[in-house]
């Protein structure tokens, strides 16, 4: 089966990843002009809601005052590139080399920039990602899988940080966690996937994942009138009866009853070999590469119709993550290395309500 799915990767016109990828730039460069229409509803800095207006700039473009914090802001101001000092046709190349899968050492030397600006641009591009994908759709007749994937956990960037200290010895030339099987040690990520191919990837705690984990997972999935299968993990029972779905299955994978959730499977195939040439991905960054891999995705199941549907979702919003507040970013899920994890009993994930219903 996963050859089938490689072999439709590989025929899918270029003429269609093409287009994806110049939506894709298209969105990073309405990023540098991030043209509003009308007055902005809040502050860009402390979203205070009472904004007015203060005269226009050098080039006649309206400005605004906050009366929150005081200070004015234009229609660029903490746009997605508004402060970048590169010239579109930097972040246009950029943007290509990086969906082509090059390095970040070999995108630096491609786009004249240095190693540390050219991860910094990769950030970036993955919000722009994010942005342009298109949502997950549901409905009656459709049917969803839903399972989740382990990451080892990865302290990547923390080091030099003196406030992060090192909890555990590190994995040594990107070896992977010796605990085997699923631990505390490994990054939740629930992965959604429909008969569409539209598929959802959130990175939501550690180890198995409780009710609210899931919750969260699958929030912004519109799953009502769908047909679920997921594994026999309890927490997924009342989440998925509150986002309304028709009919939710479990698949027990000892059992081994076919393919129940194959679909999945075959995208947690295609995540690993994905996150493979990255030789390891902070837990920090994680959802950021998440919305590259869910956009891959999307450009390799591309049809004309979803095409269209990312050109109407061309990227408008605002960038609130300023290049500081990336590198301070604070490791997620350090609760866990404090102590200070909630307790989840067996009962929690397989309780005898998950057993009794295994199907
Ligand atoms: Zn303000």
């Amino acid at each position: 089966m996963y050859e089938s799915v490689l072999q439709g990767a590989l025929e899918l016109p270029l003429a269609q990843k093409k287009s994806l990828i110049e939506c894709l730039k298209g969105a990073v460069l309405a990023q540098m002009s991030s043209v509003h229409a009308g007055d902005p509803s809040e502050c860009p800095r402390c979203h205070h809601g009472h904004v007015v207006r203060k005269g226009r700039d050098g080039k006649g473009r309206q400005r605004w005052l906050c009366r929150g914090c005081g200070r004015t802001f234009g229609t660029s101001t903490l746009g997605l590139l508004a402060q970048s000092k590169l010239g579109p046709a930097v972040w246009a190349s950029y943007v290509e080399h990086m969906v082509e899968g090059e390095s970040l050492q070999r995108c630096a030397d491609l786009c004249g920039v240095c190693l540390k600006t050219s991860w910094f641009m990769r950030m970036r591009v993955c919000e722009v990602m994010r942005n342009v994908l298109a949502p997950f759709r549901g409905g009656a007749g459709l049917s969803v899988q839903i399972d989740e994937k382990y990451l080892s956990e990865s302290f990547c960037g923390n080091r030099d940080r003196a406030r992060v200290k090192m909890p555990r010895q590190a994995h040594a030339n990107g070896n992977s966690v010796r605990k085997r099987g699923l631990s505390k040690l490994k990054a939740c990520v629930v992965t959604l996937v429909n008969d569409l191919g539209d598929c959802a990837c959130e990175v939501v705690g550690r180890g198995k994942p409780t009710k609210g984990e899931v919750k969260a997972g699958i929030e912004g999935c519109d799953l009502e009138g769908s047909t679920v299968t997921t594994d026999s993990l309890a927490s997924y029972a009342s989440p998925l009866r509150d986002a309304g779905v028709a009919a939710h299955s479990r698949y027990n994978a000892s059992v081994g009853d076919g393919d129940g959730v194959g679909m999945v499977n075959a995208l947690h195939e295609r995540m690993s070999s994905f996150l493979s040439r990255f030789n390891g991905v902070s837990t920090r960054r994680l959802q950021r590469y998440m919305w590259w891999f869910c956009w891959s995705e999307q450009v390799r199941r591309s049809d004309s119709s979803s095409v269209e549907a990312l050109r109407a979702h061309v990227a408008n919003g605002t960038y609130r993550v300023t290049r500081r507040m990336l590198t301070d970013e604070p490791q997620p899920f350090w609760e866990y290395w404090e102590g200070r994890m909630p307790e989840v009993t067996e009962d929690d994930l397989w309780g005898p309500e998950a057993m009794s219903i295994l199907v």
